[in-house]
């Protein structure tokens, strides 16, 4: 018996129930949400979601860095291309309070992790959710300014408060500029 064995047996009941069928590759509610990896956050979870209903993309804090443009370039390519004839799914950029990666602002934290990871300093700084509200406005911006993703998206940014279990719109859908 390990961990992972009850969520094993769990999956062999879901199979059976044949309900999974309905999900399909584009998310049904037309949204893609990007958001930290701590399981307070999970968007199922904060909007009560059904299977399908959106795609996810997790990291440390729900930060916009070089891997996440990334994937979100080739999703975006993808519905653009092969799945969705005119506009395409809204991204909504989530942060938190009271979010893990606050510890990287914590001197002795930082530099002890550090030691053990292939990322610098001032790396690991920038990827700290201190205050969400101002990191969400970075990480959206970091998405309007990105030449490689799709014009027919739309990104906005929103806080979670994990402890009133609201969500507060920081910067309403925009649409993607120009190139
Ligand atoms: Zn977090």
């Amino acid at each position: 018996m390990t961990q992972s064995s009850p969520l094993i047996k769990s999956n062999i009941e879901r199979a059976k129930t044949g309900a999974f069928k309905q999900s399909t590759i584009y998310p049904a509610k037309d949204i893609c949400i990007v958001t930290c990896l701590d399981p307070r956050t999970d968007p199922a979870d904060l909007f009560g979601l059904a299977p399908g209903d959106a795609a996810v993309l997790r990291n440390a804090g729900g930060r916009v860095n070089e891997a996440l443009i990334d994937d979100l370039a080739l999703i975006t390519y993808l519905a653009e291309t092969k799945l969705r004839t005119g506009p395409i799914f809204e991204v909504m950029v989530i942060h938190h309070n009271k979010c893990g990666t606050s510890w990287l602002a914590d001197n002795e934290f930082r530099s002890g992790f550090e030691a053990v990871s292939h990322l610098e300093d001032e790396a690991l700084k920038s990827e700290a959710v201190v205050s969400p509200a101002d990191t969400v406005r970075l990480d959206v911006a970091k998405i309007l300014s990105s030449t490689i993703l799709s014009r027919k998206m739309t990104v906005s940014g929103h806080t979670y408060d994990v402890d009133t279990g609201l969500i507060t719109t920081v910067l309403e859908a925009a649409a993607m500029p120009d190139l």
